[in-house]
């Protein structure tokens, strides 16, 4: 909602909030926050709180120490989590520099731009995510664990048990918070879980998307359990992942729509989905951005490994879902909840209208399982693969113009070196499959 200052002033004054707590997200997709007791509340409002980021990772130059943050004022919610009386309240913030230009190397300004770039063009991006994630047991020092003592599956109803009663209460939770929950359900995997909120504008999907995890870590504790979106906690079973359903408005309309074509897609849908395809394995490395992503993306799991798209198989990476009241909408499927909410939604914005603005060109529907298909079959029909790990992933990142030029250079050059550092140290591991496979034999 769009409140003046005076509406939040009186609003906190009412609600007696104590605390403020500006927020904003980094590089990899952490929430950060300072807090700021009531008497700051104006002085916060003016854009002259002030944060010192030479210490947070992910910050570009280090030369410029002090940053300030401008709160977006719509953004203003209760934590209906912390204390009822005197309450917190907080802000999504965006950063500025000390001459009051932005700090382009914030991702919601690096969404902020791709979204001004589009409607320019006309276009708005309404976005609805899918957030998976598992609820596990901690154990007796409150450290948390891969256990779960539940058995249910996909859209079960289990007696009644402790993930089933924290669900319920991160959705009346999140309903307080204003969030429109669209359904929750038993996803796949024993103590796995899913929440899904309506439609809105990629901006406020984003924000909503940071404010959901915390807000379902924070109450899955009070439930003596750990949320995790880690994107593959437990081997054998699913992992989580994080689809992104896009539609494309213009004039009002869903540009996606045409009731003439067989699948119900205009021109538009067809070459938005090209250009997602062109440029997803650069994207890769923002969409799954962890070592552990990889995982999640291997074969079998219902997450796609493969450049496809399908109105059916849950194994594409674009699923065309049909008959959807509202007209259609793409679902991105490999984007999992460990990924920074606004660049993932910033690229597949700009790599959907490259593909609109060149007229890309689609590959047929994938109308087999790609499951049935062996690496000779697939090269015969010219299927190209997601990267498999996240060094390819960085390489393909470093490859592709549109992707770098969308983060920025800086942005990129240091998302580069952290990442490579990540993968490194990973490689320098010695796992427990390791030892069990060869130790005793070799
Ligand atoms: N958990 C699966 C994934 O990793 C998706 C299952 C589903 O279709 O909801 O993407
Ligand atoms: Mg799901
Ligand atoms: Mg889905």
């Amino acid at each position: 909602e769009n409140y003046t200052k005076e509406a939040i002033l009186q609003m906190a004054e009412e609600e007696d909030v104590e605390f403020i707590r500006l927020q904003f997200t980094d590089m990899f997709g952490c929430l950060k926050n300072i807090a700021i007791p009531y008497s700051k509340l104006e002085k916060a409002m003016d854009n002259k709180c002030v944060i010192d980021v030479s210490s947070i990772e992910g910050f570009v130059r280090d030369e410029e120490y002090d940053m300030y943050l401008y709160p977006d004022l719509s953004t203003f919610s209760i934590l209906p989590w912390r204390p009822q009386q005197g309450k917190v309240a907080r802000f999504v913030c965006d950063i500025y520099n000390e001459d009051g230009t932005p700090y382009i190397e914030s991702p919601r300004y690096i969404l902020k731009k791709a979204l001004e770039k589009a409607k320019a063009k006309g276009y708005t991006l309404m976005v609805n995510p899918e957030c998976e994630f598992f609820l596990f047991h901690t154990d007796d020092n409150g450290m948390p664990t891969t256990t779960t003592h539940e058995k249910a599956g996909y859209m079960d109803l289990s007696p009644i048990d402790l993930g089933e009663n924290a669900r319920r209460d991160m959705v009346l939770t999140l309903e307080e918070m204003g969030y429109d929950i669209e359904s929750s359900h038993h996803e796949i995997a024993p103590g796995q879980h899913e929440i899904d909120f309506e439609y809105s504008e990629a901006m406020e999907t984003a924000d909503k998307v940071m404010t959901f995890k915390t807000a379902v870590r924070t109450i899955a504790k009070r439930h003596g359990l750990h949320a995790t979106f880690m994107p593959k906690p437990r081997a054998g079973v699913n992992g989580s992942g994080m689809h992104v359903n896009m539609m494309l408005m213009k004039d009002g309309k869903n540009v996606f729509t045409d009731k003439n074509d067989e699948l119900g897609l205009s021109k538009e849908a067809y070459q938005f989905m090209a250009g997602i395809f062109a440029h997803i394995k650069g994207m890769t490395a923002i969409c799954n951005p962890l070592v552990n992503s990889y995982k999640r993306l291997a074969p079998g799991f219902e997450a796609p490994s493969d450049i496809t798209w399908s109105s059916r198989q849950r194994t594409a990476l674009i699923r065309v879902p049909q008959n959807v009241e509202g007209g259609t909408r793409l679902e991105l499927r490999s984007p999992d909840a460990s990924s920074n909410p606004y660049l993932v939604l910033a690229l597949c914005l700009e790599a959907g209208l490259d593909g609109i603005e060149k007229q890309m060109e689609l590959s047929p529907e994938l109308k087999r399982s790609i499951r049935k298909l062996n690496k000779k079959e697939k090269e015969e029909m010219g299927i190209n693969s997601l990267p498999e790990n996240l060094n390819d992933a960085l390489n393909e990142f470093h490859a592709d113009e549109l992707v770098k030029e969308v983060l920025g250079k800086d942005f990129t050059k240091y998302y580069l070196k952290a990442k490579k550092e990540e993968w490194l140290e990973y490689m320098e591991q010695v796992s427990e499959w390791e030892l069990e496979q060869y130790l005793y034999r070799v």
